[in-house]
């Protein structure tokens, strides 16, 4: 091991080969064995990326790349006998181009970076994730990320033009196309979204920016049941069109834990509603007429709504934000928590939310409930929180979960988080045997290595 060490040092540097305490005294609350391999390599160009890849591919050692650490399926997991690649060095924007509208940026910058970049300019990426602090366009990228405006703009593949790879021997693949139109030969960036880092790592991504609404409105819905949130949503598409932004589900348990938290301060609206939904629309110039104030009129004349809050301030915009984005507060309330990210048809949410519920409540008692989730994108979550205890029957919930949603025809164990280690013994409930073998087909033709210790 002293030699792969002294080879990454010299590719790389001493001061970016960590070791021991200093990688695994690093946390992630979303991955907690993400530091386990002890070793650590930050390098801080493609070149160097492929430098590595290919002493580990001759080695015979597995990669674990690492973005921001925020994925939710155990996808960042890494062994002892490992080497961890952390994009934290490159992360930098490389190009914001307002006329094109596209932006450049290197694996590692974060979400929110570019955000702060695509702002100067009045434009914005497409995708939006609440974990944008630290999760990176080189992660989202690799899991295909999804968030709260997917309905409006698609997933990170709907938004990403090209981008630039490093095969698990060290090949440099540029596919940095920056053309709304390229059909020159094979889409070969596809190979990259979504694949969770096996077929190799990305280093460099050229993404579609959008213009910025000048403003954006919001409001926190209370209606009576799911059923007349579907209504809702369907005439929210009809009548507000490419204006709607966002439109997300919360069910009162997941309301009532997020909006308890310290510094909440006054609920939007009380509990005592069946559902509770967080409408999003946008303004694009001063003085432009409201969208969503007039849509929640009609919709309250049509017995859709129970109850409204229209955010007047930036303070009440994020409170109704953190409402349905602060998934965190079921983590900290409980020793032992597990999330899920099933996608359904609409009309399935609801029954097999109810479903769910009861046979979570008869199988295991002692553990609570949580339920949200991207209503617009028929993509709902569910946390379950309890004691310390329900760790050891972890795998039994999570088959009682995704037997009950296999039940239902065109369900996916996984929306927008990936596989990762987490779903790895579950993706034959989603994904029949001919669709597995070609990709670990792929995975081999391409060299394989990387992420392979524990993902499928
Ligand atoms: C509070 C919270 C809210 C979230 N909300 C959403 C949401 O709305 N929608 C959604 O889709 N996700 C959501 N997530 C999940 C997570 O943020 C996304 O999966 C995100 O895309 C992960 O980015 P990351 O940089 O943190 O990647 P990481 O967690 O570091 O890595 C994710 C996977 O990609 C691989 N990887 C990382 N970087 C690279 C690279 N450069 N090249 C190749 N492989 C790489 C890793 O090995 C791992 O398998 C949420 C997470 C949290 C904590």
């Amino acid at each position: 091991m002293q030699i792969m060490i002294d080879q990454l040092e010299g590719i790389v540097g001493k001061a970016h080969v960590l070791q021991g305490a200093e990688v695994t005294d690093r946390h992630s609350p979303y991955s907690p064995d993400a530091y386990d391999a002890g070793l650590l390599v930050r390098p801080g160009s493609a070149e160097e990326v492929a430098a590595i890849c290919a002493l580990a591919h001759r080695s015979g050692v597995s990669l674990v790349p690492h973005g921001g650490v925020t994925g939710l399926v155990e996808g960042t997991a890494s062994e002892s006998g490992n080497i961890i690649l952390g994009f934290e060095r490159m992360n930098r924007i490389l190009r914001v181009d307002p006329e094109q509208m596209i932006l450049v940026a290197e694996a590692g910058a974060s979400l929110e970076s570019v955000i702060a970049a695509a702002a100067d300019v009045r434009m914005m990426p497409g995708v939006d994730i609440p974990s944008r602090g630290s999760a990176t366009l080189g992660g989202m990228t690799s899991t295909n990320a999804g968030g709260v405006r997917v309905l409006r703009y698609g997933m990170m593949r709907e938004n990403i033009l090209g981008l630039e790879a490093v095969l698990p021997d060290g090949t440099v693949l540029s596919s940095l196309n920056t053309l709304m139109k390229n059909n020159a030969g094979f889409d070969l960036k596809q190979l990259f979204i979504g694949s969770e880092g096996r077929l190799g790592l990305v280093t460099k991504v050229a993404i579609k920016l959008h213009p910025k609404p000048i403003q954006e409105e919001t409001a926190l819905v209370a209606t009576d049941s799911f059923e007349t949130l579907i209504r809702l949503l369907s005439r929210a598409r009809q009548e507000i069109g490419a204006d709607l932004l966002s439109f997300e589900a919360v069910w009162p348990e997941y309301y009532d834990i997020t909006t308890s938290q310290p510094g909440f301060g006054a609920r939007p609206l009380a509990l005592g509603s069946g559902i509770f939904a967080v409408i999003e629309t946008a303004q694009w110039s001063e003085g432009e007429e409201s969208r969503l104030e007039p849509f929640l009129e009609r919709a309250f004349e049509a017995g859709l709504l129970e109850d409204a809050a229209l955010a007047k301030s930036d303070s009440e915009r994020q409170a109704i934000w953190r409402a349905r984005e602060d998934s965190d507060a079921v983590l900290q309330a409980f020793p032992f928590s597990l999330s899920f990210d099933i996608g359904f048809e609409l009309k399935d949410m609801s029954p097999f939310a109810e479903e769910l519920r009861a046979k979570l409540t008869e199988a295991h008692p002692e553990l609570e409930q949580f339920f949200f989730g991207h209503m617009g994108d028929g993509n709902l979550h569910i946390m379950v929180g309890g004691p310390e205890g329900k760790r050891d029957e972890r795998h039994k919930i999570e088959a009682l979960i995704y037997e009950t949603a296999g039940q239902y025809r065109g369900s996916t164990i996984s929306a927008e988080h990936g596989i990762g280690f987490e779903k790895k013994a579950f993706l034959g409930t989603s994904r029949s045997e001919a669709e597995i073998a070609l990709m670990q087909k792929l995975i081999l033709t391409l060299g394989g290595g990387i992420n392979d210790g524990k993902v499928v």
